[in-house]
């Protein structure tokens, strides 16, 4: 049999009820080189209405329209139909339902899965050049897909979140940041929710956007110890253990490290103590085990020092025992013993974190309530993943398309069943 491109398409992807006319080549109006798929309605089927996809009398035909299909042999190719009106006796004159369409988009259904698909694996814009298209093609395609994939989603069996925020644009307010619903339960990690600004009001949001029923059924919520986070935590979910997670708490110690260090390398500008300040800042933030070589040999050096970012370092460092207990009670005495040291320190950062860490002590303790029930590095690895995703997108001016690349990218959304698997 001779092989022809309209066998592989009834062989890949069969319309029932159409037929594919003929291909053809064709040519854009600048006169490049183009593959029209023309189509028609099977002789013996009647159209189906697009409200309730039942078959009804035919009324009229509509003037051709034309889809984007997947590019073939890197030729840009079309679909072209001419759409039947027909007479619902429950919808009245409605166009039919068109299988590889959805409303008034230019795009093949099967175009919008393809391109979506490559979207997670390559930039937006990368994607728009690689199959001969324009980055808003790709935009309103992934936006599409993900549409279809909240709206297909189930949220049944989350029994832990996480509450985080990421720094987003420019402002240093509550507008400058993204609030964000992660689900961390072992069998399942994923985005479930984001939206702007970081306040109560976002996180009431959030929380009521995944419903009730969710909300009622968590047995944890990780968070942060940002204050309108832990009141709209307490109000809502009051029968979930609330958990101040270990990436939050190393962010803070770090954080507190880092500007003891910068106050410390200001003071000391110009003389010879500074010099072993000089460029250790991820020495001093990364995890000891992961310093190696030159930098551990000049860490050590640092540490030998009296300086204060070293005995702020040793004091950050000493507190990731705390994550080791086993025992809620040990845990506790060792927390005191932390916060008296550090508040002795006359180290005013971590002093600072010392007083943060007591006054929350119940909800760092429940860590130890919750231990072996929700992944410890969840938080942190979603949270490692989205600032790889904003890096890459750094196109990305608009919330909008922000919002749509972390579901596309995180949300594990499901995706819409097509015959054939172009990618
Ligand atoms: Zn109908």
């Amino acid at each position: 049999m001779q092989l022809e491109v309209k066998t592989i398409l009834n062989r890949i992807q069969h319309f029932a009820g159409f037929v594919y006319r003929e291909v053809r080549f064709g040519y854009s109006a600048r006169g490049r080189l183009r593959i029209h798929v023309c189509l028609e309605p099977h002789r013996s089927s009647r159209g189906s209405c697009s409200a309730c996809r039942k078959p009804a009398p035919g009324y009229d035909r509509l003037p051709q329209r034309s889809w984007l299909f997947v590019p073939l042999w890197g030729i840009k190719t079309y679909f072209f139909y001419a759409p039947r009106r027909v007479d619902c006796p429950v919808h009245g004159v409605v166009v039919e339902h068109i299988p590889w369409s959805d409303g008034k988009r230019p795009v093949t259904l099967t175009m919008m899965c393809f391109l979506s698909r490559w979207a997670r694996r390559l930039s937006w814009r990368e994607t728009a050049r690689a199959f001969r298209t324009s980055w808003e093609c790709v935009y309103r395609s992934v936006e599409w897909f993900v549409h279809w994939g909240l709206a297909h989603r189930k949220l049944e069996g989350v029994s832990s979140i996480g509450i985080d925020e990421i720094h987003w644009g420019h402002g240093k307010g509550a507008d400058g940041f993204l609030t964000l619903i992660y689900q961390i339960d072992r069998h399942c990690r994923r985005l479930l929710w984001v939206g702007p600004r970081r306040t109560a009001a976002t996180l009431r949001r959030g929380l009521s956007a995944l419903g009730p029923e969710l909300v009622k059924g968590l047995r944890f919520v990780c968070s942060d110890m940002w204050q309108p986070y832990l009141k709209v935590i307490a109000a809502k979910a009051t029968q979930a253990l609330h958990v101040l997670d270990r990436f939050h708490i190393t962010m803070h110690l770090n954080q507190a490290v880092d500007q003891v260090r910068r106050n410390e390398s200001g003071r000391l500008r110009g003389r010879a103590a500074a010099q072993r300040l000089k460029h250790m800042r991820w020495q001093l933030l990364r995890r000891t085990s992961r310093v190696r070589g030159h930098a551990r040999r000049k860490l050590q050096d640092l540490l030998d020092s009296k300086l204060a970012t070293a005995r702020a370092w040793m004091l950050k460092d000493s507190f990731e025992h705390f994550w080791t207990y086993k025992s809620l009670t040990w845990a506790g005495y060792f927390l005191d013993y932390w916060c008296w040291r550090a508040l002795r320190s006359r180290i005013e950062p971590m002093r600072k974190v010392a007083r943060m860490l007591r006054s929350h002590e119940e909800l760092l303790l429940n860590w130890f309530k919750a231990k072996g029930e929700i992944s410890g590095g969840a938080v942190e690895g979603l949270n490692n993943k989205i600032r790889v995703v904003t890096r890459r997108s750094y196109g990305f001016r608009t919330y909008e398309a922000m919002e749509i690349v972390l579901y596309h990218t995180l949300g594990r959304l499901p995706e819409p069943e097509l015959t054939h698997r172009f990618c």
